[in-house]
């Protein structure tokens, strides 16, 4: 019944923790950053993700702008490592932005999966990052060909879980809703967003996070999916 799968791209499809976690590993020894007192590159990762993590949801949220994002995210790692900000002289976000996009990992199975199911769907991507910077990734994890049309919020003028941006992109593919699923690994943005405008969704859940308001399908791991379409 469905013709169109609308998938998310960051710990959706992309591995943006191990991506992550290689980013600022470099970083980590670039800059020797043990001479600013972190005490490892794992430690430094470990805080950067949680608070990374953190902002993001905000953003979703409309709590903050994507500027801020960008300013504060490391200030904040240093914050809580106990590290004194001014001791640290090189723009890292600047050069986390550099590396990040560039990362190939994808999540386990997720190739495999687009493969299988190239031939039988169109298949697109709604994501809340921006275009350029996803561009980058789609092309350096080469899954950029899957994909028919791109939705970001820069071009949807919204973001997930706002109705508009799932509205907008099935419009752009021209798909109905009956024909359309949407496949996120965040439940707020991704599955009630996609609720919200009576779209299917599949729930990528990795972690078997509960729910009160279930999605139409719960995956723990990209194989699943396979036996669902
Ligand atoms: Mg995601």
């Amino acid at each position: 019944m469905y013709k169109h799968l609308f998938f998310d791209l960051d710990h959706t499809l992309w591995d943006f923790d191990r991506n992550s976690a290689e980013s600022i590993a470099e970083m980590y020894e670039t800059f020797q950053l043990a001479d600013v007192g972190i005490e490892s590159a794992a430690e430094f990762s470990k805080h950067f993700i949680a608070i990374n993590k953190k902002l993001w949801a905000d953003y979703d949220q409309n709590l903050i702008e994507h500027s801020y994002i960008r300013q504060h995210r490391f200030p904040m790692v240093y914050r809580a490592l106990g590290i004194d900000e001014a001791t640290v002289k090189h723009d890292l976000n600047a050069e986390y932005l550099r590396l990040l996009p560039r990362k190939p990992h994808l999540l386990p199975w997720a190739k495999e999966v687009l493969d299988h199911l190239r031939d039988r769907y169109t298949m697109h991507i709604i994501t809340n990052g921006f275009a350029e910077i996803q561009a980058i990734k789609m092309d350096s994890a080469e899954i950029a060909h899957y994909f028919t049309i791109v939705v970001t919020s820069e071009n949807a003028n919204a973001k997930k879980p706002d109705p508009l941006v799932f509205e907008y992109a099935m419009q752009a593919a021209g798909a109905s809703v009956a024909e359309s699923l949407m496949i996120g690994d965040n439940y707020l943005a991704d599955i009630m967003g996609a609720k919200s405008v009576g779209m299917d969704t599949v729930f990528y859940n990795p972690n078997g996070l509960l729910s009160n308001d279930a999605p139409t399908h719960d995956i723990r791991h990209w194989r699943e999916l396979i036996r669902i379409l």
